[in-house]
């Protein structure tokens, strides 16, 4: 497979501004938090409703995940609380479903951060390749650079500044709040970065998931689908290539190696 893949020509652009997703395609971090989320979602079906086979739960969880993905955690732990109510049982709190899935994944997590903010980790090992020269090239261009994440907003500055990338977002931080339905990346786009910008032609999208695709889209911009293989940290993932593709991205890379002939295209 090739290293870009361009989905629509005329993607030249005197862009303004960028913005990113964090987990997937700057970060590593959480890596592996699709089948955590995947495992207890499908648990939790199974258990009220044990006749249903687990494998039409699992691609059930599966589908209702990804389309998600992109958005706050909690709109995954919602649709699952609708799913079980849908069965006949009456639902825990979605902040619950969500608490559950944030422990199971901060114990497959936390030492990595631990390890990144003692220095026994190299930035390097859990950051999408090429991320910090991307982000270098876009500020020396001028774009003002903005990062907006559905992960919680505390967990995504002190992951951010353990990878060292905080520092190039002059535009903001953006995580998910407990009153979700105060944030949201289409808001960002709406309410801070398309009042900086002449149109939202001028926006640069990058990201893992359907739904910042679907957002910078939405308002004109160019968006990078980034099928980063997390585990791999090399190659497209095939799932996330498809996905991507179907939210509208114009081009599909796997990470920043290949930057430089990204970008001439795009400038
Ligand atoms: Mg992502």
């Amino acid at each position: 497979m090739q290293s870009i893949e361009w989905r629509s020509s005329n993607v030249r652009r005197d862009f303004k501004a960028a913005l990113f997703d964090f987990d997937g395609t700057i970060s590593l971090i959480r890596e592996g938090w699709q089948p955590i989320m995947y495992s207890y979602f499908t648990k939790v079906l199974s258990e009220v409703s044990p006749n249903e086979p687990i494998a039409s739960l699992e691609t059930l969880v599966r589908e209702f995940v990804d389309d998600l993905t992109g958005k706050q955690t909690i709109y995954q732990c919602i649709r699952l609380a609708e799913e079980v109510e849908r069965r006949g049982v009456k639902p825990e709190d979605p902040f619950v479903y969500k608490d559950e899935y944030n422990r199971r994944l901060l114990r497959h997590i936390s030492h990595r951060v631990q390890a990144l903010q003692s220095g026994e980790a190299d930035p390097e090992e859990y950051l999408v390749p090429g991320s910090v020269e991307l982000l270098k090239d876009l500020r020396q261009r001028g774009l003002t650079l903005y990062l907006a994440s559905g992960t919680d907003h505390e967990y995504v500055l002190e992951e951010a500044a353990a990878l060292g990338v905080g520092e190039y977002f002059n535009g903001g931080i953006y995580g998910a709040v407990r009153d979700f339905k105060s944030f949201s990346k289409e808001q960002v786009i709406r309410d801070l970065v398309l009042p900086k910008i002449e149109s939202g032609e001028a926006l640069l999208g990058f990201g893992d998931g359907f739904v910042e695709i679907e957002n910078v889209k939405a308002v004109g911009g160019i968006a990078v689908g980034v099928a980063s293989n997390e585990k791999d940290r090399q190659g497209i993932d095939p799932w996330k290539r498809d996905r991507l593709i179907k939210a509208g991205a114009d081009v599909i890379i796997g990470d920043y190696r290949s930057r430089e002939a990204l970008l001439r295209e795009l400038f």
